[in-house]
């Protein structure tokens, strides 16, 4: 199995344990490392909305976790048309990943659109140059 094709059912399966009882739109996402390892995440939303998590942020937060630093992929995938993460989650991909980071959007059926982390956030907030 090619590593796109794990990345969507690792994020496919995840996006199911999605806590989204308020809004009803459950998220899932998968992260590869460039070291070769995977790890999910799922929204998890709050009774107090802003305190509520991404699917992405919970895939980095899982890969830290586990003493990875560098994502080398990552794909979400929602029960809409073209998932994209949000601004917080592309500062958060920035964070570990690199302009090539390749970014796949996907519907619950397949892989829609992939695309770079500069195609997306072309001018990111750093502190160091990697
Ligand atoms: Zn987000």
């Amino acid at each position: 199995m090619d590593s796109i094709n794990k990345l969507f059912d690792l994020a496919k399966q995840t996006r199911l344990n999605a806590y989204a009882p308020y809004s009803n739109f459950k998220v899932g996402a998968a992260i590869l490392t460039s070291g070769g390892k995977f790890y999910t995440g799922c929204n998890v939303e709050n009774a107090s909305y802003p305190c509520g998590t991404c699917a992405e942020a919970g895939a980095v937060a899982a890969m830290i976790a586990d003493g990875e630093t560098e994502i080398g992929e990552i794909l979400i995938i929602a029960d809409t048309d073209c998932i994209l993460p949000c601004g917080n989650c592309l500062q958060k991909i920035a964070e570990f990943g690199h302009k090539d980071t390749l970014i796949h959007s996907a519907d619950t059926k397949k892989v829609v659109k992939t695309q770079t982390l500069k195609d997306l956030l072309p001018q990111s907030f750093v502190l160091k140059e990697k």
